[in-house]
């Protein structure tokens, strides 16, 4: 993790930043970022989406007993005859929650209910629906109808005691916060929350409330950032927009750098950027300037921003990880998705696996170049016969944030893909559950 920007390049296979695939930026990435150190003990419910920092270790066997799987009578498996129904003497019953508490005499069962504790000695459980009808206070087990240990839920079977229950970096889920609850555990520790920081830069960007001032645009990207990082589960730190002044731009990259351990910008690194933001950053960080092989989002600027030596707090945190991504609304969103947010989830201790994509036939041909990774907007649909299809909602303009809102998936046309044709097979990425 302490590998200077240009050993983690020279590490990457095909590193050239002037045209770099988005497999191999994502590896770069990967390499760069750090996890954060600090971690704290929540409540069950608080847990929700934060990471755990250790495993989760079962305090007791699940199920804590031997129990019954099914509604029926509790008996020794033993006593099974082979080739004539088997009679047994009911003597009580044991219900969920209250167990019977005798011992039980050979060549006797025990009534119970499904979750009951079975009483010690017994291992086989018949279900009420298998036997047949008998004397008063009989049952009676047609041969063959179980066998020895059938519908009997061994102590400790789902999970051991001392057994890890949720490894170390999972990211806690609904599910998860029940498991943890079945264990009767109130608490886990996980990774304190990742704090991001964030803010547009342009002269020619206004705020919301502001009037629209000739050849000016409103700042959407604070607002996409914001409710991406609020998906993710992180704390996001807003710093408003930026002018295109060096010591306004230094000033905000330090604020941020000191306030929070990932850097998101937006604007200001396209190759031949007129503004201040790229040399601003080269100077206070070790920064890489990237164009990728992608489509849209191709310039972006990668590093680490450090707080000055002696600051308060440098010895505890690594340098902020910078992400300076283009200014256009769409490339924005899509480079989040293609970089950040992994690299963030990383960097929160979880371990990203790539997102499940859907296959989907495309309604229409699409052109695409050969050598770069394209991500158009598309809207997903089901036929009558079940088979998914996938329509582009049009002009792809990376300045068309419509296109982003009407659409609920990406279609991700990968690196080699050269056109598709009307009717051929595409992954898309679905928005649901991304957005
Ligand atoms: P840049 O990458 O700075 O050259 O910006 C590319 C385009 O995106 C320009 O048309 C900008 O006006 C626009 N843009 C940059 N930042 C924002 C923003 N925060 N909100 C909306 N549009 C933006
Ligand atoms: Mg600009």
């Amino acid at each position: 993790m302490n590998d200077s920007l240009a050993q983690i390049a020279a590490r990457l296979q095909g590193y050239d930043p002037r045209a770099l695939p988005v497999a191999t930026a994502q590896a770069f990435i990967a390499a760069l970022v750090p996890v954060v150190a600090q971690a704290e003990a929540l409540p069950v419910r608080d847990a929700l989406g934060r990471v755990l920092a250790a495993d989760l270790i079962s305090p007791i066997d699940v199920p804590a007993h031997h129990n019954a799987a099914m509604d029926g009578y509790a008996l020794r498996g033993s006593e099974l005859l082979a080739d004539q129904p088997t009679r047994l003497q009911v003597i009580g019953g044991a219900l969920a929650g209250r167990a019977f508490d005798a011992a039980v005499p050979p060549g006797r069962a025990v009534r119970i209910t499904t979750g009951a504790v079975v009483p010690e000695g017994l291992d086989t459980v018949v279900p009420q629906e298998f036997t047949v009808p008998d004397a008063d206070g009989w049952v009676q087990i047609p041969a063959g109808a179980v066998r020895r240990g059938d519908h009997y839920r061994r102590a400790g079977e789902d999970l051991a005691r001392g057994a890890p229950a949720l490894r170390a970096g999972r990211l806690l889920r609904p599910a998860d916060l029940g498991l943890i609850a079945s264990l009767g555990v109130p608490a886990v520790t996980v990774r304190r929350r990742l704090r991001v920081a964030f803010f547009s830069t342009g002269d020619e960007l206004r705020s919301l409330g502001e009037p629209l001032d000739a050849g000016c645009v409103y700042d959407s990207n604070r607002y996409t950032v914001w409710g991406m990082l609020q998906r993710l589960g992180v704390e996001a730190i807003d710093l408003g927009v930026v002018r295109d002044r060096p010591d306004e731009l230094a000033a905000a990259f330090r604020a941020a750098a000191a306030a929070a351990d990932a850097v998101i910008t937006s604007g200001g690194v396209s190759v031949g950027e007129a503004d201040h933001t790229k040399q601003v950053m080269a100077a206070l960080g070790d920064v890489l300037f990237w164009t990728i092989a992608m489509r849209p989002g191709r310039p972006m600027a990668i590093g680490r921003i450090g707080l000055p030596a002696g600051a308060a707090g440098s010895s505890e945190r690594p340098p902020a990880i910078l992400f300076g991504l283009p200014g256009n609304p769409v490339a924005v969103m899509v480079t989040f998705y293609a970089f950040v947010r992994d690299a963030l989830l990383r960097m929160s201790g979880a371990a990203p696996a790539p997102l499940p994509l859907l296959r989907a036939a495309s309604r229409e041909p699409l052109r695409k170049r050969p050598g770069r990774t394209e991500y158009q907007r598309g809207i997903v649909e089901r036929d009558g016969e079940g088979r998914w299809w996938v329509r582009s909602t049009g002009a792809q303009g990376s300045g068309v944030l419509r296109s982003m809102s009407e659409a609920n998936g990406m279609i991700v046309l990968p690196h080699a893909q050269g056109d598709v044709a009307a009717g051929d097979e595409v992954e898309v990425l679905p928005f649901e559950g991304l957005i």
